[in-house]
């Protein structure tokens, strides 16, 4: 972990500790009133998880009787110019490889597969400084998470390489590394995982 981040937290009154048997873990560094806010973050990246008849704003995540289509890839909706333009950044990279597909694959693209297409794009941008970073704010945290890969099963393993490989497929880049994107679709889900685990701890 970076010095930079550690002294983020440091101002909150929190630091990141490894214990023996939880893990990678936060760990105040002060008390905290009830109620008190610990720490509230920004997803690094995050998409609304539309189907074929719910749609949300790519920007704010309403649902509106007035979502108009991205004119270009015809994939995303916004509910207004401004959710459009605060998004654009990070939409442009996407629409332009979402526009080169043909329009019925268009279609399957998945907000998972969107997730990953939008973490590459954004870390890319952040690469090259068109999007700012932070110590709080940068592609490093999300490698940092851990994929457990070792605990999914064979059948979860192949169902993420193969999407691994339609997101590469997709954003057609050559510095694509598919199996680090396979590893990030491994790690929200292992969050939960690990999660439930310690809930039984907990509750038995
Ligand atoms: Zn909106
Ligand atoms: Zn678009």
């Amino acid at each position: 972990m970076t010095e930079e981040l550690q002294s983020a937290l440091e101002n909150r009154g929190l630091t990141v500790s490894n214990l023996p048997d939880k893990g990678r873990c936060l760990l105040t560094t002060r008390d905290f009133y009830p109620g008190e806010v610990i720490i509230s973050h920004e997803p690094y990246v995050c998409v609304p998880n539309n189907s074929a008849d719910h749609s949300k704003c790519d920007g704010c995540f309403e649902s509106s009787l007035h979502l108009k289509k991205c004119s270009r890839c015809r994939v995303v909706f916004y509910c207004s110019a401004a959710c459009q333009k605060s998004e654009w950044k990070l939409h442009r990279v996407e629409c332009e490889a979402l526009s080169k597909l043909p329009k019925e694959k268009r279609r399957a693209v998945t907000p998972s597969l969107r997730l990953m297409i939008r973490l590459y794009c954004r870390s890319k941008l952040q690469s090259q400084k068109a999007i700012a970073v932070s110590a709080m704010d940068n592609y490093g945290l999300v490698e940092a998470l851990v994929a457990h890969m070792s605990e999914v099963d064979e059948k979860q393993k192949v169902l993420y390489a193969q999407m691994a490989n339609l997101v590469s497929l997709i954003l057609q880049r050559p510095d694509i590394n598919i199996k680090e994107i396979a590893e990030n679709f491994s790690k929200p889900q292992s969050s939960t995982r690990v999660g439930n685990v310690q809930w039984k701890t907990y509750s038995s």
